[in-house]
């Protein structure tokens, strides 16, 4: 029997109560399997031990982690921290050594749940955004001199390499040619930005030439925000740059119904490293402790988790019992406008997915 090793990272907030959900329902399908196991390893890096010791994680952390087959990830920020020094001090800590340079963001209407979008009910919303995580606007690049006085200056400069752009057109066109309907749009904003992204639509209509039976359009990111919004069954996949796909992928996240429900996983394509898996909420300290956080975001990214480790079967099997529970509103948290807690969620996940007849 397989045993997946999987590093644990619930961070702040909400994180601790979503990840022990997660932990609960992957064991639950690994009984169901019987063909694998979970070893969980579980670690306090977050805000309060930021507050403590001055670091997120051990000098060694990506040391202690760079040995396990996955890395699930719940949420990082503390109101009393700045986001910045949070975002760095963690989530990008592990991200960039561990070249997770494939951030993928899949959405769709669940079964149960209503979008924002009145006349949108489901199979025309299903789509997979693809946001580059290793360099771009975030690269990280960029200071500030004169601090604190009348001539301060700061800047941030977005760096886009000809192998970075490569790699992530490459991975979004073998993705969107894996998907039924074969639909890539690749988003940018060439007209204003004419450098790195004259650049950046050049290698993508170079790396096209490659997948002649994927179908492929550009889109100014301005402009899709408002196709997404008019036209959603007009887009499948979609690949832009890590600024953009941000914006983007949190405004699909609405569009599907709650924040509570998006997953996203940081890939490392290669599988030199792990890669990471977390729900794309933040750490919600508005109803910490309460009992009321939708897992929903954090199974869904266990599915991709599954997906990545090769149980494609096991990862179908979450997935439906994910979406038998989302079909049932009395079993819906109260951002999906229920009353239902985490724990009666996780609990209809867990039978759902032991009454699973399926093979
Ligand atoms: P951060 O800075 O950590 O990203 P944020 O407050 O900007 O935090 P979220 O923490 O994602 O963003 O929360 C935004 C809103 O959505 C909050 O009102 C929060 O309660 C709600 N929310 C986010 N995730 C969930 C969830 N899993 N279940 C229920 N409500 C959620």
């Amino acid at each position: 029997m397989t045993t997946y090793k999987i590093a644990a990272i619930p961070g702040d907030g909400i994180g601790g109560e979503v990840i022990s959900a997660g932990v609960e329902v992957l064991h639950a399908l690994a009984k169901r399997e019987a063909s694998f196991g979970f070893h969980v390893d579980h670690f306090d890096w977050g805000s309060e031990r930021y507050k403590k010791t001055g670091a997120f994680m051990p000098e060694n952390g990506r040391e202690l982690i760079a040995g396990h087959d996955a890395i699930l990830f719940g949420s990082a920020g503390a109101p009393d921290v700045p986001d910045h020094i949070t975002l760095w001090g963690l989530r990008l800590a592990i991200c960039q050594p561990f070249d997770q340079y494939a951030n993928v963001r899949p959405t769709r209407i669940l079964p149960g749940i209503t979008s924002p979008l009145r006349a949108v009910t489901g199979p025309e919303l299903d789509w997979v955004i693809v946001r580059e995580n290793s360099e771009g606007e975030y690269a990280g690049v960029g200071g500030r001199v004169h601090r604190g006085l009348p001539e301060e200056a700061a800047t941030d400069v977005s760096m886009f390499t000809r192998a970075g752009v490569a790699r992530i057109m490459r991975f979004a066109f073998r993705l969107a040619q894996s998907r039924p309907r074969k639909l890539l749009t690749v988003v940018t904003k060439s007209n204003a930005q004419r450098h790195a992204m004259v650049m950046w639509d050049e290698i993508a209509a170079e790396v096209a030439a490659e997948f002649p039976d994927v179908t492929w359009d550009k889109m100014l990111v301005d402009a899709m925000t408002m196709r997404m919004v008019l036209r959603p069954g007009s887009i499948d996949t979609v690949v832009a740059t890590n600024l953009h796909a941000d914006i983007l992928s949190e405004l699909a996240a609405a569009l599907a119904g709650s924040l509570g429900i998006a997953p996203t996983a940081n890939l490392n394509p290669e599988r030199k490293f792990p890669s990471m898996f977390e729900p794309i909420h933040g750490s919600a300290f508005d109803i910490m402790g309460k009992g009321i956080a939708n897992p929903v975001g954090t199974f869904w990214s266990c599915v991709m988790m599954l997906e990545h480790l090769g149980e494609a079967k096991a990862a179908a099997r979450l997935m439906r019992a994910i979406e038998r529970v989302t079909a049932d509103p009395s079993l819906h948290t109260p951002d999906l406008g229920g009353k239902a807690t985490t724990a009666q969620v996780t609990a209809a996940v867990c039978n759902a997915l032991l009454g699973d007849n399926t093979a």
